[in-house]
């Protein structure tokens, strides 16, 4: 039986975006490509709702990451890193990495970022050259207020920096009206295309920083991807994922069919459900409620199982993929996906899942209670 992955990335992609990635390899500097890159890039654009060119990197979101510093980084310079899980940890590290100087405002895990403190900083550090957020922390289950940010960025030179790699396609992300600067995304979560795909996009105050400073990276020198995408046809530098591509065009376009507005609420929908089937089976809620993801729920492990027992019994006994903890947060919390193609169809067989578990482990279960949240609310 194929196990149902109910992660939070990589989600589970359907046949007519795998059936995608048969085509035919073509020449990656011809017409035939060109045309599907630039198509690729246009409706990313869209989903980014921006006005800006968007670029398909052959790397996984962390690439996207890397890209989105490594360009605008010269020695020394100051980088605010709010930090409340591990991928804005990971901005930190890919700061300090390129030999920017890190300022990190850190926040507990599960904790949104908080707005007074990011405005305190930006006063007291006036020379800060960018600010890096992480939208989804996926590794908590927060949202962070991203729209809010961006507006105390108005009054700031800093460029803002977002990390929607598990966001975008599942939670509302507007580029050019949140005042962000560069925006990265993944193919891999609520895209559902395969992993492997990372896409970024730059307003023009990011391109001129970008076009005054040496990259420190050969590969993601965006200034090569800009100079490739312009050529008719338009080409990446180097040879791209070329099936990868045809998948994440097909996703897209499976995207724009359903419209973004409908997936978002979908997305809330299976969120909202979610939350409330795990509470009606006495589970907790890892982060504050009232920030939680619209794509991911981290749920503290039922007391008295550990995260092999409780995971594994699932994974093997209901062939259904849940994710444990990261770093200080493993054996803790488990966190259940709900981003790409997630319907009430998988929530229901997870739930369904994590009742007979928690039955089998000797918790008092009243079969059926989750499940039936999970239908309330999708048929409200
Ligand atoms: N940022 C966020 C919010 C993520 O969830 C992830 C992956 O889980 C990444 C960045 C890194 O992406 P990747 O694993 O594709 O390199």
């Amino acid at each position: 039986m194929d196990q149902l992955l109910m992660i939070p990335g990589p989600t589970g992609v359907s046949q007519r975006v795998l059936k995608a990635m048969l085509k035919n390899i073509v020449n990656h500097r011809g017409e035939e490509f060109g045309k599907i890159l630039e198509e690729t890039s246009e409706i990313m654009s869209k989903i980014f709702k921006t006005k800006n060119e968007s670029y398909i990197l052959t790397g996984s979101g962390t690439a996207a990451m890397e890209a989105a510093l490594a360009n605008i980084l010269e020695e020394g310079d100051k980088i605010l890193n709010i930090v409340n899980g591990k991928f804005g940890e990971r901005f930190m590290q890919i700061t300090t990495t390129f030999g920017g100087n890190s300022i990190p405002l850190k926040f507990e895990w599960g904790k949104a970022a908080d707005i007074e403190k990011i405005k305190e900083t930006l006063e007291e550090n006036e020379d800060i050259k960018a600010v890096t957020v992480v939208h989804n922390e996926t590794s908590t289950g927060v949202k962070n207020p991203i729209k809010e940010i961006g507006k105390i960025l108005n009054n700031h030179e800093a460029l803002y920096i977002v990390d929607a790699v598990s966001s975008l396609g599942g939670d509302k992300v507007e580029v050019d009206n949140y005042g962000i600067d560069i925006c990265i995304t993944g193919s891999q979560k609520c895209l559902a295309a395969p992993p492997g795909l990372s896409a970024i996009t730059l307003s023009d105050e990011a391109w001129d920083v970008v076009e005054s400073t040496d990259s420190k990276t050969y590969y993601l020198d965006l200034k090569k991807y800009r100079e490739s995408k312009s050529l008719k046809p338009p080409e990446t530098p180097y040879t791209p994922s070329v099936s990868l591509i045809y998948a994440l065009n097909e996703a897209l376009k499976v995207v724009e069919e359903e419209g973004l507005e409908n997936r978002i609420k979908r997305h809330k929908m299976a969120a909202i459900a979610t939350r409330k089937a795990v509470k009606a089976l006495g589970l907790e809620i890892f982060p504050d409620e009232e920030v939680s993801s619209n794509t991911v729920t981290a749920i503290h492990l039922p007391k008295g199982t550990s995260d092999k027992e409780f995971r594994g019994l699932i994974r093997k006994k209901y062939g259904v993929e849940l994710a444990g903890g990261q770093d200080h947060l493993k054996g803790k919390i488990f966190r259940i996906g709900h981003m790409g193609n997630v319907t009430q169809r998988e929530l229901t067989v997870t739930i369904s899942a994590i009742e007979l578990a928690l039955k089998e482990l000797g918790f008092d279960i009243e079969l059926g209670k989750g499940v039936s949240k999970i239908l309330e609310v999708f048929s409200s």
